[in-house]
């Protein structure tokens, strides 16, 4: 037998195949039980794990055993017990991708399947069988399972297997096994017939958890959405009601990288932030979102760690977190500093029970939520239109155009010729905009005293924006000096704000798509009228 070679994974020393598996997977450390519970499985230990779906419990017990089984055996060596067919093709399809480069045989067997193709497949030879209960039984009793090798046995989500009555089973099954075997049983809550189970047919088990902190949640609004088409779910959210600074949480690099290409595709302007980067990318990202011209980052929790960015207004876990602590931890990116800031959730039906351990165990209430109708996004949208043409109409400066309403007007009501005109602006025609002057010529004519430049910022008051505020971030973004800013008016939807022509380029550059309080900006030199 050839020498096992071993890398570091995290926290874990592991066979070197496996550790390439995993990055192959996405995974760039050990989640919590994963960190607790494998160093004790891999110690040949029997484990408990109080933990549910969402945690990383499928690879906490899948890893070592995969780790500990024989290289091309055909014997089945381990034993997975799951309450549904779901999760059996889950935890099959986890465990064969962290056995793929070890080249492991893996089973789901399932009622609803035809028995024969499992009994041939078994006849193949495996090693990990992953069933649930009553069809396990039924290939023992046909004689047509082997267990007599099984050096391993889990059973996953045990409490789910009680409440679904296969206790009986799980005993039955259990005592065709060999007693020379390790155990391992994973369960969200320890009812008292579990409890019992493990004291008769475990030795010496050590339970693993996480969370144990006390936990601090900042006071912000919490959401959850439960859907199975997170992609498009996170549109509608996108298009229908976030407007300011997201980050968005995966669970792996692959997924970061997915979402990103996903969100590009779909027109957003979104950018992943993870391992594989190299620290110039990184920095190049964070540049970008910090000054304002990245609306979305993508990270996972490794690479968001340590980065310290304020004013984020919001966080969605794409991917549930696997403990309230990345929970916390994330959500707390946002509200940070007096501003508000909102957590959204998703999850999929399955992991409903893990989002309800972060909320007991963090001390909160994540609401649940319908995701907005493809009626919200169109009222946003309208919205978005009202209020570009309220400035526009406040501003005045549209009379180029009147002669083209006059004439208009003579054959149609004045209220078709706007909505049509509308309708162009939003079918993107270039008439309805001002040609516009190059960048050089437009700062000098702009209405300012002599020596500055007049801008036109798209925020008033009615944005709550405040003459020190707006100094302050303009000196801060541009760094500038504060008593160098000018006249400041601000009206109701707009700003007019002077600045020295020395430096109008590069407030320009810093504050244009730059946001104040959440506020996304548009900024241009002013028209002379
Ligand atoms: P589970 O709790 O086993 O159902 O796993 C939930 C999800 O987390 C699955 O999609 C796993 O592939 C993923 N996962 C498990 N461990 C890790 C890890 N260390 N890093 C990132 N994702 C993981």
């Amino acid at each position: 037998m050839t020498e096992m070679q071993t890398q570091e994974f995290g926290n874990l020393v592991l066979d070197k195949k496996i550790v390439a598996a995993l990055t192959d997977m996405g995974f760039e450390e050990p989640s919590p039980i994963q960190s607790q519970a494998i160093p004790l499985a891999l110690e040949g230990k029997d484990v408990i794990g109080q933990a549910q779906t969402g945690t990383g419990k499928t690879a906490a017990f899948g890893i070592p055993i995969i780790q500990g089984l024989s290289e091309r055996g055909k014997q089945v060596e381990a034993l997975i017990m799951s309450p549904t067919r779901e999760l059996a093709v889950q935890v099959a399809e986890e465990v064969s991708n962290i056995g793929k480069t070890k080249h492991v045989r893996v089973l789901p067997v399932y009622g609803g399947q035809p028995i024969e193709r499992q009994i041939k497949s078994l006849k193949r030879g495996v090693q990990i069988v992953i069933g649930t209960p009553g069809r396990l039984l039924d290939h023992i009793r046909r004689g047509t399972i082997h267990l007599d090798h099984v050096r391993y046995l889990v059973l996953d989500e045990a409490d789910e297997m009680l409440d679904m009555g296969f206790i009986d089973d799980m005993e039955e099954i259990m005592k065709n096994i060999p007693s020379e075997r390790q155990t391992m049983l994973f369960s969200a809550t320890m009812p008292l017939p579990i409890l019992s189970l493990t004291k008769k047919y475990m030795r010496a088990p050590k339970l693993v958890t996480v969370s144990k902190e006390e936990l601090t949640v900042p006071l912000i609004e919490q959401y959850y959405f439960e859907t199975r088409d997170k992609v498009e779910g996170l549109s509608r959210l996108l298009d229908a009601e976030i407007d300011g600074r997201l980050i968005i949480f995966c669970r792996t690099k692959k997924g970061v990288d997915n979402l990103a290409s996903a969100l590009q595709s779909r027109g957003y302007s979104a950018e992943g932030l993870h391992g594989d980067l190299s620290q110039n990318q990184r920095d190049r990202v964070m540049k970008k979102f910090r000054d304002g011209s990245l609306d979305i980052l993508i990270a996972t929790d490794v690479a968001a760690r340590g980065l310290d960015i304020d004013n984020v207004n919001f966080v969605i876990n794409y991917d549930i977190p696997q403990d309230p602590e990345s929970y916390v931890h994330r959500i707390g990116r946002t509200g940070r500093a007096g501003n508000s800031g909102v957590a959204m959730t998703f999850i999929t039906p399955r992991e409903f029970r893990q989002l309800k351990l972060i909320e007991r165990v963090a001390k909160t209430k994540i609401k649940r939520r319908e995701l907005p109708s493809v009626g919200d996004v169109l009222e946003r949208q309208r919205e978005q239109i009202v209020g570009r043409m309220e400035t526009l109409l406040d501003m005045g400066n549209y009379h180029d155009y009147m002669p083209i309403v006059a004439t208009l007007s003579k054959e149609y009501e004045v209220e078709d010729v706007a909505a049509a005109a509308l309708k162009m602006m939003q079918e993107g025609a270039a008439a309805l905009e001002t040609p516009k002057e190059n960048k050089g010529s437009s700062m000098e004519n702009t209405g300012g005293r002599p020596g500055m430049v007049r801008f036109f910022v798209n925020i008033g008051r009615s944005q709550r924006i405040t003459v020190p505020e707006l100094v302050r971030t303009i000196a801060i973004e541009a760094d500038i000096p504060a008593r160098s800013v000018g006249l400041i008016n601000i009206y109701d939807k707009f700003t007019f704000v002077e600045i020295p022509e020395e430096y109008a380029e590069r407030v320009l550059g810093a504050m244009q798509h730059n946001t104040i309080r959440g506020h996304r900006i548009n900024m241009e030199p002013a028209k002379a009228r």
